[in-house]
């Protein structure tokens, strides 16, 4: 028998902050119990700080309960150039960078075929559920399975993988090859699929159909949440000359709006969250989702952020008030969570594909250098340099800030493609506009890059499939974009690459961590935490002992 001891008060706080924190590593689950489901967020666009800028304005069940409650690593990047919406999604479930899974950008020049090629445009495929071309769609241009077809794989089908997103991209290369993808055609207003997935839409997708949210949520304007004069200090004046011309200020008339460009306006307001969160509710339910004990898998991104960035830029009361919808949004859909399956059967993470730049001429404005680069321009001035030194046009496209060179004609010219390729880049550093680095094919087959800016380039990097030069201008020199309103995402900086991560749920405890870490960390750690196999080319890490302090 225990020898009985009182109950003093210091003992009854210590028991109290020992069930307050059941993450802590002596009440650590055993290692072959499983969540139920694993739920994964995408924000789109969203910058680390956003956290913190917006933090007064938050409430308590959203993003601050996220970080007050779950573990967050602050300082994760994505550790790879450029960065793109189809690379960010590819990297987080797959385990691994562009080099490997082959997501270079969300477009890209394919040599052979002397065109540009679409992320997920597969002709091969039919659309499911609208007679439409953005049913066209699939993984074929992913070199790596992710962590849904590891699920689906381990559990000889029976846990379930569903990917969701506004976007194509957002959702394909989370699903895999074996997972379910669905994603929204603006044209028809609908959720569609393609017959990589297949042949017809689910009976509860058809249900979310015909609730036609699309017309309910456009038929509202887009008001601030808070008063405009109160809650917004963290943000620019509403009326500025940085955004993009559509429609400028509160309240934006999204029914106009809707009448002029269709229901592509969905994106461009946080109402594309709300559909977001309904559809993953609807998912929830309609395919049974964490509700036995093969662990499901339910990936979902949300695309307005991106949208709505690109359009009115970081600093806008736009970006803000998109945010402070969508921590409400988070909130109510965590609640669903812990109501429906019980949040410590649930491990939910949040991240990013990339962030995004200020608008160029607001920081211009403030004082600090900044600028726009034009791709055309670039591209006559290498074609110029090109017939004046070899008397040849070598160009075949400069895009995603690499060059390509023509390699038959190379051939046939008898030129040195290192040679050529050297020079290109010494061309680039000292004759073009903002550039302050250049890396030759060549170097990156050849060295391996363990630090700095030079190892994301090198991430980024595939063989077969980029260019033969690779190029980064200076901070805040974006591609001409929108003219000179909004913003875009294509730079090796900071502000692009770092992103959130949290985990949150299951038997995750409160901590951060300001570790270096990668998003293609994310996909070993869910792996380790399902006891399912690492997606096929994993060369992130798990970030287990940084989680639980062992
Ligand atoms: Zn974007």
């Amino acid at each position: 028998m225990p020898a009985r001891i009182p109950l003093t008060p210091l003992l009854i706080v210590f028991m109290l902050m020992l069930v307050a924190s059941p993450g802590t590593a002596e009440t650590r689950r055993e290692h072959h119990e499983r969540p139920k489901l694993v739920v994964g967020i995408m924000v789109d666009q969203m910058r680390y700080d956003f956290f913190y800028r917006f933090w007064d304005q938050y409430g308590e069940g959203g993003f601050r309960r996220l970080l007050n409650e779950g573990f967050s690593f602050a300082n994760a990047n994505l550790d790879y150039f450029p960065p793109y919406t189809g690379p960010g999604h590819a990297s987080v479930y797959t385990g691994t960078v562009p080099a490997s899974h082959g997501i270079i950008a969300n477009n890209w020049y394919l040599r052979d075929e002397d065109r540009m090629t679409y992320v997920v445009a597969d002709p091969e495929v039919e659309p499911v559920g609208a007679d439409s071309d953005a049913g066209r769609m699939s993984p074929r241009w992913l070199l790596a399975s992710t962590i849904a077809d590891e699920l689906i794989l381990h559990s000889n089908q029976r846990s379930q993988a569903v990917a969701f997103s506004l976007k194509d991209r957002g959702s394909i290369l989370a699903a895999g090859r074996l997972g379910k993808a669905f994603w929204f055609d603006s044209v028809s207003g609908r959720v569609i699929s393609s017959s990589h997935y297949m042949d017809e839409l689910p009976e509860w997708v058809h249900a979310f159909n015909d609730r036609d949210l699309v017309a309910d949520l456009l038929a509202e304007p887009w008001e601030t949440l808070l008063p405009l004069d109160e809650g917004y200090a963290a943000s620019i004046e509403d009326r500025n000359p940085y955004e993009y011309r559509f429609s400028r200020t509160f309240p934006h008339d999204v029914p106009a709006m809707k009448a002029q460009q269709g229901r592509q306006v969905l994106q461009f307001n946080p109402a594309g969250d709300v559909f977001t969160a309904s559809f993953a509710r609807a998912a929830i339910e309609g395919a049974g989702l964490g509700q036995d004990e093969h662990t499901d898998l339910l990936a979902i991104s949300f695309s307005s952020p991106d949208y709505v960035g690109h359009a009115y830029a970081p600093a806008s009361v736009e970006v803000q008030d998109t945010y402070l919808r969508l921590d409400r949004e988070l909130a109510a859909f965590l609640d669903y969570l812990d109501e429906e399956i019980g949040l410590d059967q649930v491990v939910i993470f949040l991240t990013a594909d990339h962030g995004a730049a200020h608008n160029p001429r607001y920081v211009r404005d403030l004082g600090f250098p900044a600028e726009y680069y034009s791709r055309t321009r670039i591209s006559e001035q290498l074609e110029n340099w090109m017939e004046e030194r070899y008397r040849a046009n070598l160009l075949s496209s400069f895009s995603n800030n690499q060059v390509f060179l023509d390699h038959e004609l190379m051939r046939t010219l008898q030129r040195d493609p290192a040679e050529v390729q050297a020079d290109v880049a010494r061309f680039m550093l000292n004759e073009v506009d903002g550039v302050v680095g250049a890396m030759t094919a060549t170097t990156l087959e050849n060295s391996e890059f363990t630090q700095g800016l030079r190892r994301r380039v090198q991430h980024g990097y595939h063989q077969q499939r980029s260019g033969d030069v690779t190029v980064w201008f200076r901070p805040q020199w974006l591609p001409e974009f929108m003219d000179g309103t909004g913003t875009t995402h294509a730079s090796i900086y900071s502000y692009d690459n770092r992103v959130p991560l949290v985990f949150f749920g299951w038997d995750i405890p409160a901590g951060e961590s300001g570790a270096p870490v990668g998003v293609a960390d994310i996909a070993p750690t869910l792996a380790m935490i399902m006891n399912t196999p690492f997606p096929s080319n994993v060369t992130g890490r798990p970030l287990l002992d940084l989680i639980y302090g062992r």
